[in-house]
Parts: C-alpha cells; sequence; structure tokens
C-alpha cells in the first residue's frame, strides 16, 4: 500500500525500530519492564519517547500506532505536551 512503508534508515542507530522500520517507543522499549541498557536515564521512556531522550515518535512511524489520520493528529497534540515535559526536564 502506497505509503506503509516507513523510510527511518537515515535515523541513529540510538533511535530503535521494529524488523519493519517503525520507531519503537514507551512501554514498547521495555523488556521485563526496564529500558534498553543504552537508555541514559532514571526514569523511563515518555508513551511517544523513543530509545533516544527527547526524541518523540507519532503517527504511521511509530510502531504499534492505529495508521489513521485522528490519531497521527491526537499522538501529534500528546507529543507537544511530552516535549514540555522534556524540557522541564522530566
Ligand atoms: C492509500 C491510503 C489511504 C488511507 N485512507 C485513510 C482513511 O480513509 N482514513 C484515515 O484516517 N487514514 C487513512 N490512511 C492513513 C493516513 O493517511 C495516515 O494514518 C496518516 O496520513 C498518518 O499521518 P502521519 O503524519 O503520521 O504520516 P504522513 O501523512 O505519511 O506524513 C509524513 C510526512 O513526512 C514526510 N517525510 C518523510 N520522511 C521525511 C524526511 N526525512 N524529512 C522530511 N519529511 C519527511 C512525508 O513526505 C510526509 O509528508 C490512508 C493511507 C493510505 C496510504
Amino acid at each position: 500500500m502506497i505509503g506503509a512503508e516507513p523510510r527511518t534508515h537515515w535515523l541513529p542507530d540510538m533511535v530503535r525500530r521494529d524488523r519493519s522500520g517503525f520507531v519503537l517507543t514507551g512501554a514498547d522499549l521495555l523488556g521485563d519492564g526496564r529500558p534498553p541498557a543504552t537508555w541514559p536515564l532514571t526514569r523511563l521512556p515518555m508513551f511517544l519517547e523513543s530509545s533516544l531522550p527527547g526524541v518523540f515518535a507519532v503517527g504511521d512511524v511509530r510502531h504499534g500506532s492505529v495508521k489513521r489520520v485522528a490519531s497521527a493528529v491526537g499522538e501529534g497534540s500528546i507529543a507537544i505536551s511530552q516535549v514540555h515535559d522534556y524540557l522541564r526536564g522530566g
């Protein structure tokens, strides 16, 4: 299907992706409740945060997203809030 292939090859390895190239975020990064070994912070990744702190993924490119316009827009608005949390040191 046109548009169904994520173009994420240019991202650094620090931004983890699934086997199809979709960006892993939040709980999808956890193994046994723990973040990846490369995760440098004491807190866990936020819902839309990738394995690189401060880098967020929303919409179709995100692993596990619903792949619909309304959900992509909604995730975008949530991401802004999470960016603010990140900038506040959260
Ligand atoms: C044929 C088809 C029919 C669909 N029908 C429906 C429907 O009826 N209802 C519905 O809700 N959803 C539908 N969808 C799904 C919907 O289009 C997507 O879920 C939605 O567009 C996702 O939005 P997005 O912003 O995550 O990604 P996109 O809309 O794909 O936007 C990503 C943008 O990033 C740009 N981009 C990519 N790489 C880079 C880069 N390196 N640098 C800068 N820009 C870049 C792309 O050019 C693109 O403009 C359909 C999808 C397809 C393919």
